[in-house]
């Protein structure tokens, strides 16, 4: 793949899942989660929901971290931003950005030193608050995508998705074309139900789960796999799914003098822990073919 500088490239555009048709999603308040994405029809397990082009990227290994928050990559969004539509800029600025008041110091302070450095006049109050809210909305949504020349990536639409330990779709990245995010269902999901991924490891105990929303995403989550009085999951007898699979995982694998019997067992564990995945994960079949 080879595409020039994104700040070329404006991004934001969907790809319609379904041919012409209409969306599958509408953006709408999720009950104490802010705006979420919820269905407008019935959608078959393996549907794309959305498909999805970035509108800010920042390339490089790993710069979605706030540890590696630079001038380079200010300039890089900034730049983008300015390349965008009116519409599409007040889209962008409407998103979550996490407080952080450090992290808006530090956009500051390297702002100024830049422009000290440059002899220029200083950027304006309001500028510098621009700069502060876009930086604060990628780190906050962006989507690390595994690959260095897209970096971390932020999606508008996909930004809007909430998380969930057992969620209705998955995400990918397109191999030939990682400006691109793809969302599918991982099973039915019905009219007006909210749209959810998984930001956490699905597959982990519900306390470390809970941990890692709270330590990266500063929320807690309330899902029905974490919630022991939400009816729609038996939330006890999925951590004790979780668990039966972790206690698998290590399992080792049968030696050339294993007996029968050993094979049999063997085989019996590795045929329950698929089956685990795949009640654990909806439908890692489909997952599988991506
Ligand atoms: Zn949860």
């Amino acid at each position: 793949m080879s595409f020039q500088g994104a700040a070329n490239q404006p991004g934001g555009e969907l790809a319609s899942p379904a041919g012409d048709g209409p969306p599958l999603f509408r953006v709408s308040q999720s009950p104490g989660k802010g705006m979420g994405l919820f269905a407008t029809r019935d959608i078959k397990a393996g549907t794309v929901v959305l498909r999805e082009k970035f509108t800010l990227s920042v390339p490089g290994k790993n710069n979605g971290g706030y540890s590696r928050l630079d001038l380079d990559a200010i300039v890089k969004l900034t730049l983008q931003y300015n390349n965008l539509s009116q519409d599409t800029r007040a889209e962008l600025l409407q998103l979550h950005a996490t407080p952080m008041p450090h992290r808006d110091a530090d956009v500051r302070n390297l702002i100024t030193a830049a422009d000290r450095h440059a002899g220029v006049p200083p950027m304006g109050e309001r500028a510098v608050e621009t700069c502060q809210r876009i930086v604060g909305v990628w780190l906050t949504n962006g989507f690390l995508t595994s690959d260095e020349r897209t970096g971390t990536c932020l999606f508008l639409k996909a930004s809007r998705i909430n998380h969930s330990c057992v969620a209705n779709t998955a995400r990918y990245f397109e191999k030939n074309d990682p400006r691109y995010i793809t969302i599918r269902a991982t099973r039915d999901i019905k009219a007006d139900e909210e749209i959810t991924l998984t930001y956490a490891d699905a597959l982990l105990p519900v306390a470390e789960r809970q941990e890692k929303t709270r330590r990266v995403w500063h929320f807690t989550c309330a899902c029905p796999a974490c919630d022991p009085n939400d009816p729609a999951i038996d939330s006890a007898a999925h951590e004790r799914d979780i668990r039966d699979l972790q206690s698998l995982e290590n399992d080792p694998t049968p030696g050339s003098e294993a007996s029968r019997e050993e094979l049999s067992a063997a085989l019996e564990r590795s045929s329950r822990r698929i089956e685990l995945h795949q009640k654990l994960l909806s439908s890692p079949a489909q997952l599988a073919t991506e």
